[in-house]
């Protein structure tokens, strides 16, 4: 059965060398997130890289709210509405996210369970009033469930610091996580469900700051995080889709996002086909919908 993963990474893009890029510094350390612009990548499990307009025809950096609106639901929000858009959702992206995400196109589709794999903290489910996420929204209008503290603790969810580190310096009880172990439990959620999606933030916060000592730790962590969950899901059954809403962390000489492409990183069973389909971050939805819909015994 075809099943996919989706790993968002907020800011991340295709940059150059040089003393500005976290990426470039890690050297193999930060494989196989570290892609730059005219070099082909070695990347492990045969994995392909798109490299993905975020610009989206539209004047102006490249935002997280237009960005996700735009990978959650394969239109292109910039272009709708005539403005890339920082931060959360508003109201005219949220009214496009609750009829088009991809969670109610899979619904829509028969192609279920799917999941958002981050978990929650209680601080989200009390706090009024609250900013929602892109994601949020999505989950919220497909009528799915938001994975908790509880599951958190089961080792049935992830955090968006996959480490738990914040987590726990907010001071909730549940265990620390390397990077191979918040790996296992994603490869088991993913194992379990046709879609799932797993968020990571913290490559835009620390580009935002321009700190070059949390970038090189974060990139090395998350790398490390990316390389063992390729290496823990069923690639010939799965296929796993990495991708950004605009660059960031590659450029630390600069405090705004870049306007370079992002990398669309693919593994697995229709790595192939989802390479062929994705241009620009519009495309990402329409490709994992198609493989996930399209009839198993064409792919055989
Ligand atoms: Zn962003």
């Amino acid at each position: 059965m075809r099943r996919t993963l989706l790993i968002f990474v907020d800011g991340l893009g295709i940059g150059t060398r040089g003393q500005h890029n976290p990426l470039d510094l890690l050297g193999d350390d930060a494989s196989p997130l570290a892609v730059f612009a005219d070099e082909e990548p070695q990347l492990p499990h045969d994995g392909l890289l798109a490299r993905t307009d975020a610009c989206l025809g539209v004047e102006g950096r490249p935002q997280s709210a237009s960005g996700q609106t735009t990978i959650l639901t394969g239109l292109n929000a910039p272009a709708l509405l005539g403005y890339h858009k920082q931060g959360f959702p508003n109201e005219a992206m949220r009214g496009i996210i609750r009829e088009h995400s991809i969670f109610l196109q899979l619904k829509r589709a028969g192609i279920t369970p799917n999941t958002f794999a981050n978990a929650y903290t209680p601080r989200f489910f009390e706090t009024r009033p609250r900013w929602v996420s892109a994601t949020t929204v999505a989950v919220e209008a497909a009528g799915m469930r938001f994975r908790r503290l509880e599951d958190l603790q089961r080792g049935a969810a992830v955090y968006q610091d996959f480490t738990n580190e914040l987590v726990i310096e907010a001071g909730y009880d549940v265990p620390p996580r390397t990077p191979a172990e918040a790996a296992d439990v994603l490869a088991a959620l993913v194992a379990a469900h046709r879609f799932t999606l797993y968020e990571y933030f913290i490559t835009d916060r620390v580009g935002h700051a321009q700190d070059m000592d949390a970038a090189l730790r974060v990139i090395s962590n998350l790398a490390a995080f990316v390389r063992a969950v390729v290496a823990r899901v069923d690639l010939d059954e799965t296929t796993v889709v990495l991708t950004s809403d605009h660059g960031n962390v590659e450029d630390l000489s600069i405090r705004n996002h870049t306007r370079n492409f992002v990398p669309t990183l693919l593994w697995g069973a229709c790595r192939r086909e989802v390479h062929a389909h994705v241009r620009t971050l519009a495309d990402i939805t329409p490709a994992i919908i198609e493989t996930l819909t399209a009839k198993e015994a064409t792919h055989a």
